[in-house]
């Protein structure tokens, strides 16, 4: 008889947790008379343009459209996206949201050992599916977090780096990098990758997507969670030079996002007006919400995303009260030299003069 052995993950999954994140949808009350502002996760505040629900529920009434695969390689969707970033067809890969598109760039070019540069604070997804393909990675810290800062990047890469991560803009700083210094480190550092995170490209309107057909060792993500109002659905996608498109489809699912989300996506940039005018309201209430915050002395920094963070000596004490009003945040006091920080996403004019109310009888009833 052979002895049973306890199963083990492989070598770079064993000292890895399983996701543990706030989750604000348990704590959410759909009853009461206050109506819930989720502004954790950096999600849309709105549903999707009224033509992205159309489609999807035209999906249901066709034949064969559950029974049968969705369309492989996402190959209309790719068209479509080829319209919307000016790029070629086969610059282009359509992932089931971007986080699998981080997952599919490891997978592909990552080899234990590898070195890997991800500046903090930053996303920390791809951070744990860095360590799961063994890569050795340098994490340092920026020292002027709401600054766009390329010197942190330039001080731990070295001619051997496989990969730098870069979220531009970052999450949770809001700070972007501008496309001129990326240029600048794809050419100091021709044999390293520089994946640029663009998943709030929408908001920023800034982008190195025209880098592609110059430089092979760029890699940009996108997605439809965040602009698009499409989390739930699961797409997004990467645009890069030809040659690392072909490297990315070898191990590519082409069956890996349903037709629910190729067809949102398709109809989510037909119709982009609808998103062109949240990504608007969305600035505006930053302004607003910004402007608020100042006037009663606290301290905000403004980002070039949907979301800002705030600095609160009693943050927690308020986070909890801010859930009491049915108000979800973040708490990003966990980060290096962010202790008493708080990211807040924000939506549309209307529920920022809501969030505005509430905060205000938080603040009032404290004194
Ligand atoms: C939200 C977010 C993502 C997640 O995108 P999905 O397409 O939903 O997987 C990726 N990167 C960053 C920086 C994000 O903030």
């Amino acid at each position: 008889m052979i002895e049973r052995k306890e199963i083990r993950p492989n070598r770079f999954v064993e000292g890895i947790d399983i996701y543990n994140p706030s989750v604000s949808l348990d704590k959410i009350d759909y009853s009461g008379s206050l109506t819930p502002l989720k502004l954790d996760w950096n999600e849309a505040t709105i549903p999707p343009a009224p033509e992205v629900k159309q489609a999807l529920s035209a999906i249901i009434k066709r034949n064969n459209t559950l029974n049968w695969y969705p369309e492989l390689f996402s190959k209309s969707l790719v068209r479509a996206l080829a319209d919307y970033t000016g790029r070629r067809e086969d610059e282009i890969v359509v992932t089931n949201g971007s986080d699998d598109g981080l997952v599919l760039i490891l997978r592909t070019f990552l080899e234990p050992g590898d070195h890997v540069v991800i500046p903090h604070p930053t996303y920390t997804h791809f951070l744990t599916q860095a360590e799961t393909v063994g890569a050795l990675i340098s994490k340092p810290v920026t020292r002027t977090p709401f600054q766009p800062d390329s010197s942190v990047i330039i001080n731990n890469t070295t001619a051997d780096t496989k990969l730098v991560y870069i979220v531009n803009p970052n999450n949770p700083t809001g700070t972007l990098l501008p496309v001129k210094e990326i240029e600048r480190l794809l050419k100091r550092y021709p044999n390293t990758i520089f994946l640029i995170d663009e998943a709030y490209y929408e908001f920023a309107g800034e982008t190195a997507t025209g880098l592609v057909s110059l430089y092979p060792n760029i890699i940009i993500s996108r997605t439809f969670s965040k602009a698009f109002a499409m989390a739930g659905l699961r797409v997004g996608y990467i645009v890069a030079n030809t040659a690392v498109i072909t490297l990315l489809k070898r191990l590519l699912n082409p069956k890996s996002v349903n037709i629910f989300a190729q067809t949102a996506a398709i109809a989510a940039l037909k119709y982009r007006h609808y998103t062109e005018s949240y990504v608007q309201a969305v600035h505006q209430s930053k302004e607003l919400f910004i402007s608020f915050l100042r006037s009663r002395n606290i301290t905000v920094f403004d980002s070039r995303a949907n979301f800002v963070m705030v600095e609160h000596p009693h943050h927690k004490q308020l986070l909890a009260q801010l859930e009491q009003h049915n108000v979800f945040t973040r708490d990003r006091s966990n980060f290096a030299g962010m202790e008493h920080f708080f990211r807040i996403t924000l939506g549309t004019i209307d529920q920022t003069k809501e969030l505005i109310r509430r905060f205000e009888m938080i603040l009032n009833s404290e004194k």
